[in-house]
């Protein structure tokens, strides 16, 4: 049976992406690094719905960590055929008021944390000369929005790494793509007051948030053989806010 890591399952986009490639078929790893709680639901969800999976912990920005958690599930597995980098944080900030530990957290999971997973991972697919990679990028890696010059810079380095693995790796039989979603319904956006959320929504076309489950069709998309000629992309999924 196929093996799919996701990082960062245990809420969320990548939560719905370890749900979503469960019914597709994949045994699913669900990482995290402090929701255990949350992990095991997910893990539950799937069971529930016919899947199989683990549950792993691991702070993906640490490489130790990284190492130790794809070497154990490729041992426990026999192989990794995909990894989604999902695994992010938002510290928005404006520049004056940058506190430089939110700056080392976000470069250090966004960036580093992707690197870690994506090379631990290449190294195991490189043997059997397959495997996908999906790194979850943001529409803030192209548009500039006041306050995120951070998580931006993360998202922009997301998208260059991409293209740039897509063509190290595309020999070695491993695609590289990366999926760009504008604002998608998590904790994050439901937290918001009623007016933010109009604000927002008046520079959507399609005047709604997206779902975390539109994210993970796109990501099992790019996962199936049929499109497997598609590597280096950067997808958006934005309802047209980037127009
Ligand atoms: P979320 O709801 O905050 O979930 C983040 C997940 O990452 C949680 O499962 C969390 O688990 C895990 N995590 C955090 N730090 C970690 C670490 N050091 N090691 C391993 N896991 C860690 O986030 P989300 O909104 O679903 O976003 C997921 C990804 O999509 C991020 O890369 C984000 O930048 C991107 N994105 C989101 C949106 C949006 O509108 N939501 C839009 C564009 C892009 P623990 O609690 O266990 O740490």
């Amino acid at each position: 049976m196929k093996t799919a890591l996701v990082t960062g399952a245990s809420r969320g986009i990548g939560k719905a992406c370890a749900l979503r490639l469960a019914k597709d078929g994949f045994t699913v790893a669900v990482n995290y690094s402090r929701s255990e709680e949350e992990a095991v639901k997910v893990l539950e969800e799937i069971k529930a719905n016919g899947g199989d999976g683990i549950i792993y912990k691991a702070d993906v920005s640490d490489l130790a960590q990284v190492k130790q958690m794809i070497r154990d599930i490729d041992k426990q597995f026999g192989q990794i055929d995909v990894l989604v980098n999902n695994a992010g944080i938002v510290r928005d900030s404006f520049l004056l008021a940058q506190n430089m530990d939110d700056l080392s957290a976000c470069l250090d999971l966004n960036v580093k944390g992707y690197f870690y997973c994506a090379q631990q991972a290449a190294l195991k697919m490189f043997r059997r000369k397959q495997g996908v990679i999906i790194n979850m990028s943001s529409v803030s890696g192209e548009l500039a929005l006041a306050g995120q010059s951070v998580y931006s810079a993360t998202k922009g380095a997301v998208n260059s790494f991409t293209r740039v693995l897509a063509k190290e790796l595309g020999s070695k039989g491993i695609r590289v793509n990366a999926v760009a979603p504008g604002f998608i319904e998590t904790e994050m956006i439901n937290a918001l007051s009623d007016e933010k959320k109009e604000e927002y929504l008046k520079d959507i076309p399609l005047h709604r948030f997206g779902k975390a489950e539109e994210v993970a069709a796109l990501v099992s998309m790019l996962t199936r053989d049929e499109f497997s000629y598609i590597t280096g992309q950067v997808i958006t999924m934005d309802g047209g806010i980037s127009l």
